[in-house]
């Protein structure tokens, strides 16, 4: 059994604070889902807890199994068990999603002759074109292929917490069974731990979650059971959905540099 603790987690980004307290706690094989009106923190979040260059994390812990993953660099907590799900998975010209777990399993001291076999049936599993497996990563793919190809590379890597930031944007409905099947059945097969970040309960219709978490203005403000997802989907953020204020002088979303991580089709 392990257990991630995010513990009153601050952060800033471009000298403006996003993240104002965090708290949150996921054992393996739970699934925890983070809703939220759009700018609330959501994706800065699972940035800053991989480790995503470009934030200052101004307080708090992340504790998996005790050990504190902020001080790590994004390669040392990945091998510590955190996995990320961008909500844009970027290209990386001239290197294959083959090559990538073949890497990571290298440098974690596993067989990386495994990989083939085992990308092969994670592609199966969530029906992610094999044409793809060999091809520079992410290199003309659509959203929701793009979200495919990061089910796969969850399901090869095994991780003991994944965050999924939007997991289901851009997916059919027949993608979306086969990708939310795939995550929960690591949840009960290696006893996965997942963060869900979505808009939609569709996705959490398939995946079952434990506790859904509304993030508003950088912090949790309220928890509950799989049934204030359907409470939020009639009502909205009602009442957390204002936007975060902006300080004196502080940057705005339009004067802000540009974000590499940006969908270019967005
Ligand atoms: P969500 O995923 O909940 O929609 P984000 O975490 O993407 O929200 O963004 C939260 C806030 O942080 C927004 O106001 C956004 O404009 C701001 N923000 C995000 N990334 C940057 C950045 N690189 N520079 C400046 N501001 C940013
Ligand atoms: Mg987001």
């Amino acid at each position: 059994m392990s257990t991630l603790v995010i513990e009153g987690l601050r952060a800033t980004v471009a000298g403006r604070e996003i993240l104002r307290g965090v708290d949150l706690t996921v054992h393996s094989g739970e699934v925890h889902a983070v809703m939220g009106p759009n700018g609330a923190g959501k994706s800065t979040l699972s940035h800053v807890l991989m480790g995503r260059p470009g934030y200052t994390v101004t307080g708090g812990q992340v504790l998996l199994d005790g050990v504190d993953l902020l001080p790590l660099p994004t390669w040392k907590r990945a091998q510590a068990g955190l996995f990320l799900g961008m909500q844009y998975p970027i290209e990386v010209p001239g290197v294959s999603l083959r090559d990538v777990l073949a890497e990571a399993f290298t440098a974690s001291g596993r067989d990386a002759t495994q990989v083939p076999a085992l990308v092969g049936a994670e592609a199966a599993r969530v029906g992610f074109d094999e044409r793809f497996l060999l091809r520079s990563m992410n290199a003309d793919l659509s959203g929701g292929e793009r979200k495919r190809n990061e089910t796969v590379q969850l399901g090869v890597l095994g991780p003991r917490f994944a965050v999924l930031d939007e997991i289901d944007s851009g997916l059919d409905v027949d993608a979306l069974r086969a990708v939310s099947r795939r995550i929960e059945a690591a949840t009960t097969e290696s006893g996965l731990g997942v963060l869900a970040i979505t808009h939609y309960t569709r996705l959490l219709k398939e995946l079952h979650p434990d506790r859904v978490h509304v993030l508003s203005k950088g912090r949790i403000v309220t928890s509950a059971g799989p049934e204030l997802a359907d409470e939020l989907e009639s009502t909205g953020y009602a009442g957390w959905a204002e936007d975060m204020e902006e300080p004196a002088g502080g940057a705005t979303a339009a004067g802000r540099p540009p974000d590499p991580f940006a969908d270019p089709f967005a």
